[in-house]
């Protein structure tokens, strides 16, 4: 079957001529598509015959909420996704008063193996598809009734490691004629996989662009983050700095503050070092809990962001949402825990 969901406005105009369609067919159907239909005979400003042949060719897969749970303190909406083939990703919208952002995952699960993480506890099952990226920012929005405005791909998987389908995510997401997201509405989020991230100042400069740090000397990121082996951090400062150049645009570093581990005064000296000569900006969140990980939450978070601050490095510290359903950062799984949904 076609993965229908996965072809840019191009590629479908091109499949429905090879179908012997005019080209227009491709606008009308890409747009449907955009509106979340559920079936072909939806798509009523085309032939039944049309439709007919569409549907005895192309997979319309439809992801099911398996789970959804609403957090009674802010209105965070934790999506479980059960996707065709049965596996299942997390989503989450969030509310914010510049717009409603839809956090999405990249990949069933990941390989990256971050210590404190608990998307990567069960490893990779498989990558996600252009298709299914959108879906999860399309189905949301109809299920919500929430008019989505941003976009971060910051939930579970490694966008890096699915790049190819990313970028073509991007380019479905951003087409005037579907959601028509501009790409300065959109935050990316990688663990410092280095060639992605030259690839993307390339492909993509207008997008805004996250590392998750978590410690800038190496003994301590190695132990915290296992890629830091392949991509020592000091060669991420590196292509950090070479990205600035390039596109001009500041990068958000990602640090979650853990007890005894990367909260102290040198750590916060050496970040202010390593960022010497570009605007970066520090994001500091509070260790989210993960039953399975060892590590605390730190409690230094003011006097680290002072430190920072001290240098001119900015800081802020993240206010972290949906808390209360395991919907912040590093909380997202592929399986839904057993237990009560929370409403
Ligand atoms: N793989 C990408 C996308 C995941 S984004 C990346 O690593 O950036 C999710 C963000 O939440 C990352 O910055 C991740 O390091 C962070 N995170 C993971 N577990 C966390 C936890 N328990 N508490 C706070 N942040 C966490």
């Amino acid at each position: 079957m076609t993965d229908i969901k996965s072809m840019t406005l191009p590629e479908l105009r091109a499949f429905l001529q090879s179908m012997g369609e005019p080209a227009f067919r491709g606008k009308q159907v890409f747009s449907w598509l955009s509106r979340g239909v559920t079936s072909f005979d939806e798509m009523s400003n085309l032939p039944r015959s049309l439709r007919e042949r569409l549907g005895e060719t192309c997979a319309l897969t439809v992801p099911k909420a398996a789970r959804k749970q609403v957090s009674a303190k802010d209105g965070t909406i934790k999506y479980l996704w059960e996707l065709a083939d049965g596996n299942c990703i997390e989503s989450v919208l969030m509310r914010y008063h510049h717009g409603n952002t839809v956090c999405i995952s990249s990949q069933v699960g990941c390989r990256m193996g971050c210590a404190f993480c608990a998307s990567t506890i069960a490893g990779k099952v498989r990558d996600l598809t252009p298709g299914e990226l959108l879906d999860q920012i399309i189905f949301t929005g109809k299920d919500s009734g929430a008019p989505i405005s941003n976009i971060v791909l910051m939930g579970i998987g490694e966008p890096m490691d699915n790049l190819d389908a990313v970028l073509k995510f991007l380019e479905l997401v951003n087409c005037p004629d579907g959601l028509n997201i501009g790409m300065r509405h959109i935050s990316l989020s990688t663990c410092g996989v280095l060639p992605g991230i030259r690839r993307l100042a390339e492909l993509a400069p207008q997008l805004t662009l996250s590392v998750s740090l978590h410690a800038p000397d190496g003994e301590t990121r190695t132990k915290l983050m296992p890629v830091n082996r392949a991509y020592p951090v000091e060669d991420l400062f590196a292509a950090c700095h070479d990205y600035f150049e390039r596109t001009g645009r500041r990068i958000s570093f990602e640090y979650a503050m853990i007890d005894g581990v990367n909260d102290q005064d040198w750590q916060a000296d050496l970040i202010a070092k390593r960022l010497r000569g570009m605007p970066g900006h520090v994001n500091l969140i509070p260790l989210n809990d993960v039953a399975e990980s060892p590590f605390r939450p730190s409690r230094r978070t003011a006097a680290f962001q002072k430190r920072l601050e001290s240098h001119g490095v900015t800081a802020t510290v993240r206010r972290s949402l949906g808390g209360d359903i395991d919907a912040a950062c590093g909380q997202l799984r592929r399986k839904a825990e057993k237990g009560e949904d929370s409403q």
